[in-house]
């Protein structure tokens, strides 16, 4: 992967919800890109936009208008059928039936990664997040950190090239979440990885280098400022 690459294009992307006079524009004509290696938050009050932005990226909603393309999906490794881009999904995304091991696990099977190899490379993923003692708990045995912990251990485990994150401290306490942004950031740096995380939290934000902010469903770039490193307090008022 080149640095600068582009990983996802929007080009005028709209998304509109409904029809008539029900119809809700969730997200009007954006324009933005993400290169190989950025670290960008998504700043904006609940109901801006904020996560259908996400899904748009994710390609797991469609625009209604304007583009939104991968430009270097075309390049996939054969030999990893996974998906290239991981998302953490706002509020608990893990299975409850499966511990800790087999959600990390899932989405790699589903893929069509052997069964072994993807327990491996699970454990892996647990291992680097620290968390390889909660391999065998249930979701319901684990605390909202830990939760959230392992939802980016499940991603990190595809070994994706964009981590989108939404959201991903909204539930947590403000120590625990920075340390769930320390976790996402050592797994992107660990993956050569570009991170977009969505966030209301200006203490969240100020962790990435560039910022972008929404408000009623209009994105607006720019604002790139130096990022407080790891160890910083995540807490302080920027
Ligand atoms: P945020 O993540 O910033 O809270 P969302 O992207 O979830 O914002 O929502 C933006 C707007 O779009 C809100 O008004 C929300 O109610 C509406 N919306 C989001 N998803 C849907 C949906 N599936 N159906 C109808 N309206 C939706
Ligand atoms: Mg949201």
């Amino acid at each position: 992967m080149s640095a600068g690459e582009v990983l996802v294009d929007c080009r005028d992307a709209a998304r509109t919800f409904g029809r008539g006079l029900n119809a809700v524009v969730a997200v009007h004509g954006s324009s933005c890109r993400v290169r190989a290696g950025e670290r960008i938050a998504v700043i904006g009050p609940s109901g801006s936009g904020k996560s259908t932005l996400l899904h748009l990226m994710a390609g797991l909603e469609r625009p209604t208008t304007g583009t939104v393309t991968w430009p270097a999906a075309g390049e996939s490794d054969d030999a990893d059928p996974t998906p290239r881009i991981g998302v953490v999904f706002q509020g608990p995304s893990l299975i409850p039936a499966l511990d800790v091991l087999e959600n990390t696990a899932l989405p790699l099977i589903l893929a069509g990664v052997p069964e072994p190899a993807a327990h491996e490379r699970a454990s892996a993923a647990l291992e680097l997040l620290d968390i390889a003692d909660l391999a065998g708990r249930l979701p319901e045995e684990l605390s909202g950190g830990q939760g959230q912990r392992v939802a980016v251990a499940r991603v990190l485990a595809q070994r994706p090239r964009l981590v989108l994150a939404d959201e991903p401290t909204g539930q947590l306490d403000r120590d625990t979440g920075g340390r769930v942004i320390d976790v996402l950031l050592a797994a992107v740096a660990e993956l050569g990885a570009a991170l977009v995380v969505s966030t209301h939290d200006p203490a969240v934000a100020g962790r990435l280098a560039i910022r972008w902010r929404m408000h009623d469903g209009r994105l607006l770039l720019g604002d790139t400022e130096p990022a407080v490193s790891e160890g910083d307090s995540a807490g302080d008022p920027r």
